[in-house]
């Protein structure tokens, strides 16, 4: 479903599509590129704040390694 989803920073609504009804993780705002952790929870959003770089990365990190090990077999 598409989630229309509002930056705190620019006030610019984007849709962000997702495929679980439940999901957090980061979204990019498509205009102040900011990023943005977004927490879905039944379809419906719960919160949504900005992220720094750092935290993102790390987000992306931790992503990755839950790949890895769910992939090991
Ligand atoms: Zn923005």
């Amino acid at each position: 479903m598409l989630v229309n989803i509002v930056c705190p920073k620019c006030n610019t609504s984007g849709g962000f599509s997702i495929t679980d009804a439940y999901y957090i993780g980061p979204y990019k705002c498509w205009k102040c590129r900011a990023v943005l952790k977004i927490n879905m929870d039944n379809n419906r959003l719960v919160s949504c704040e900005a992220m720094s770089d750092e935290e993102a990365a790390r987000f992306e990190q931790e992503q990755e390694m839950k790949r890895r090990s769910r992939g090991g077999r």
